[in-house]
């Protein structure tokens, strides 16, 4: 194993530091929620297992990464720790609506505190992640939309060509018969199979606008969720940078915003 790659090892190791500063304040919340005396046992008990699912989701983000042993791009883990990272910054989304319920300078300075220690935490795995991943350029897409078979296509991200979108005639989780199966970032959902013939009318023309649109006539204002109307591109989660927004503990919508600063609601 060369230098560089004990350098890049040892960085992954000292991530331990930040996930370990978490677990104090994974401590605290808990601790903080326990002497809600307003707060009901049942409402105690879920909020508490967010906290956890908040922090044993970075533990697995880092956990991940130390199994990278022989100093090679591991592209697959890379991408593990990055979703159980998204995961846990939604939860912690979640808990900060949770906390400010109750309002009290306590409150105010868990959600300041555990805000900071995120956002360090979530930096410096970013910076391993960037030294981990290959050097090149991230190979553009040749085509917007990619006639998979007459069944199927996929959108790729006009960024990293990670494929963002699909739509296929299939059945979805729930289905009891054919449907038009829609796959973005944020969900899943069938449509009418009547409505192919339409929508593969339009993805034939290059249209992604029109599929846009189309999601928007038959299933909801958001439209495509991985669509950037101003740019007309098409951006997977990490390019569109999402997050989830909560209120009062409750999922509320998903927010993202393009590379060029474009931000719109993705998901209600
Ligand atoms: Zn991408
Ligand atoms: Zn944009």
């Amino acid at each position: 194993m060369n230098r560089e790659n004990n350098i890049i090892l040892e960085k992954i190791l000292n991530l331990r530091d930040y996930v370990q500063n978490l677990e104090d304040i994974k401590e605290e919340i808990i601790n903080h929620f326990k002497n809600l005396k307003d707060l009901d046992d049942s409402t105690r008990k879920i909020w508490t297992s967010n906290v956890k699912e908040f922090f044993y989701s970075t533990v697995s983000a880092w956990e991940v990464l130390t199994t990278i042993t022989e100093g090679k791009p591991n592209l697959k883990k890379i991408d593990d720790s990055k979703s159980f990272l998204y995961a846990a910054r939604n939860r912690l989304s979640q808990i900060i609506s949770q906390l400010k319920i109750f309002q009290s300078r306590k409150s105010s300075l868990l959600i300041e505190k555990v805000g900071v220690s995120f956002k360090e935490c979530w930096d410096a795995f970013w910076s391993n992640f960037n030294d981990l991943l290959p050097k090149e350029e991230f190979v553009k897409p040749i085509e917007r939309i990619i006639k998979i078979s007459d069944l199927e296509y996929n959108l790729p991200c006009s960024v990293c060509s990670k494929t963002a979108v699909k739509f296929k005639i299939g059945y979805g989780r729930l289905d009891e018969k054919e449907s038009l199966v829609f796959r973005g970032i944020t969900l899943e959902t069938s449509l009418r199979i009547e409505l192919v013939n339409i929508l593969f009318k339009i993805l034939e023309e290059d249209d992604l606008l029109g599929a846009h649109n189309f999601m928007k006539k038959y299933h909801s204002p958001e439209g495509v969720d991985a669509y950037c109307p101003e740019c007309d591109k098409i951006y997977c989660w990490e390019h569109y940078n999402a997050w989830e927004e909560y209120d009062d503990g409750f999922y509320d919508c998903t927010y993202g915003e393009c590379p060029k600063g474009h931000k719109r609601m993705i998901d209600d």
